[in-house]
């Protein structure tokens, strides 16, 4: 947990932002910007920073990230419409928080 990151606040409880679901190793919220009529960001409490700093011992954590994405996609019901799943790696990939999240994006046809 790093006390000035904002994802480690969210997951934490620490802000008034409302969970959509929650689990021992992770917390899914709404995105603040939504870049689709779906846009969710599934969120693990562990902080690390991206994509790039995955250790071997973080496998669970992704496949749970995963699995997540597509239960909620099916809740939200855009499973059979289609969707996309996103990590944003980086800066020049686009990420600007650098707490790993992936992006639920749904509620469209791209
Ligand atoms: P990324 O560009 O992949 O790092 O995505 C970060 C996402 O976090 C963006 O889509 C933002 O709109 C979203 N975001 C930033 N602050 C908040 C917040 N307080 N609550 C929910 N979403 C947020
Ligand atoms: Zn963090």
């Amino acid at each position: 947990m790093e006390t000035d990151c904002l994802f480690c606040n969210i997951a934490q409880g620490k802000t008034d932002t409302e969970f959509v679901h929650e689990t021992d190793d992770l917390v899914v919220f709404k995105d603040i910007n939504p870049h689709a009529p779906i846009h969710l960001l599934i969120v693990p409490k562990k902080h690390i920073r991206s994509i790039n700093d995955l250790m071997d011992a973080d496998r669970d954590i992704v496949a749970e990230l995963l699995m997540t994405g597509k239960a909620m996609a099916r809740e939200q019901k855009t499973a059979e419409e289609g969707y996309k799943l996103l990590f944003n790696v980086e800066y020049g990939g686009g990420q600007r928080i650098f707490h790993l999240h992936l992006h639920l994006l749904g509620g469209k046809v791209w």
